[in-house]
């Protein structure tokens, strides 16, 4: 069955947010009932701050396509950021990235979402 999300952008909360550090993973409840499960690895991939993504048009670190070590790619801890987004702390020390909902959200990577994403980049092109 789709989730409510899947016509638009709209903003969401989530309901809860569970951190497992012993199987590397992030879980969020929204609260129109969608589950949202990311791994570690792909939640470092998508780390939104200046140094992994780059800015003012300078490649960020990411960018590089570096190999992650276990470090860089094991939660240590995940702080609330007001009520808009969550900043992981990294083993290796990194903890600049403030993931928005929304962001969490939209990059969801659920078989729904991976489809509702081709779609309408197909529909981009
Ligand atoms: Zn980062
Ligand atoms: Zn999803």
């Amino acid at each position: 069955m789709p989730s409510s999300y899947t016509s638009g952008d709209e903003y969401l909360a989530p309901s809860r947010i569970h951190v497992d550090r012993e199987a590397g993973r992030l879980e969020i409840d929204w609260a129109d009932g969608h589950h949202t499960v990311y791994d570690t690895v792909t939640l470092r991939w998508l780390c939104p701050c200046a140094y992994c993504r780059g800015e003012a048009g300078m490649p960020g670190w990411l960018d590089s396509s570096p190999t992650l070590t276990p470090d860089q790619t094991r939660l240590v801890d995940v702080q609330l950021v007001g009520t808009y987004a969550l900043a992981p702390t990294w083993a290796d020390g990194h903890h600049t990235g403030y993931y928005t909902f929304e962001q969490l959200r939209a990059n969801c990577p659920c078989p729904e979402d991976e489809a509702r994403r081709a779609a309408r980049t197909a529909v981009e092109r």
